[in-house]
């Protein structure tokens, strides 16, 4: 099965139809950008296969499974990083051990590998506070991952960043996912970083958002 299938996703905000219909499938370590213009679904689409919001009608299945609330195979970066300001570093990425209960000795290490791969080791002790905004958001990143989920769900995780900081953090993304391969789900309002980053992009239409449509953005990935 698809890494993610959405079939025929239907959301109701009470009076307001954000989505009528939206279709796709995305394979196993695929990286797949989603384009489409504000409002138009899309953190919507992000958060029901999250299993943080419920859909009004349609399907969405990870590997196989209905998406009925948040689950430990996947992992989701917010447009802002959402980290706890009297929490280590560390301990930040560590949340997700905690939360599912898994031992934190078996995954410290890791914590510590992707810190590392993300050029934050050595704040792994620091207050968020003490970070830039790019790092914040590399250590949420880095909380996203570890616990090794098979799915990945960005919504515009670069946005409130300046232009180098993205560019960087574009790299850095990149990196990570080639260092491991988990299905991506990247919701961006930029083209660039979507044909820099992706394998495929597809772009809703406006709301209510009826298909989903591939297109073809050729540029060379670095
Ligand atoms: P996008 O991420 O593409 O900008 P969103 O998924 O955020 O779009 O929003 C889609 C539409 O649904 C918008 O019109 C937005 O105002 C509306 N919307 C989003 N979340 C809610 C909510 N919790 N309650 C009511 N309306 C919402
Ligand atoms: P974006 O377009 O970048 O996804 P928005 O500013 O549209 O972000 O929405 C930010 C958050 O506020 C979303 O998580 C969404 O659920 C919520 N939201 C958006 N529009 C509405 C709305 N009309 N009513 C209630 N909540 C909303």
């Amino acid at each position: 099965p698809p890494a993610l299938d959405i079939r025929d996703l239907r959301k109701q905000y009470g009076e307001l139809e954000a989505i009528r219909s939206v279709s796709l499938a995305v394979a196993d370590g695929e990286f797949v950008s989603l384009l489409g213009p504000s409002g138009c679904g899309k953190s919507t689409l992000l958060m029901i296969a999250a299993g943080l919001s419920r859909a009004s009608g349609g399907s969405v299945t990870i590997g196989g499974t209905a998406v009925t609330g948040p689950r430990r195979d996947t992992g989701v970066v917010f447009q802002a990083p959402v980290l706890l300001p009297w929490r280590s570093v560390l301990d930040n990425v560590l949340l997700p051990i905690e939360f599912q209960g898994l031992p934190r000795a078996t995954y410290e290490p890791r914590a510590r590998d992707l810190l590392r791969m993300a050029r934050i080791d050595a704040f792994a002790d620091a207050l968020p506070h003490q970070l830039s905004g790019g790092m914040k958001q590399r250590a949420a990143i880095c909380r996203a991952l570890v616990h090794e989920p098979k799915l990945l769900l960005m919504d515009e995780p670069f946005s409130a960043l300046d232009a180098i900081t993205r560019d960087e953090m574009g790299v850095e993304l990149l990196r990570l996912w080639q260092a491991f391969r988990k299905t991506v789900v990247f919701v961006t309002h930029s083209i660039r970083e979507a044909a820099f980053l992706s394998d495929r992009v597809l772009v809703m239409g406006r709301r209510p958002a009826t298909i989903v449509e591939e297109v073809a953005i050729d540029l060379p990935r670095p």
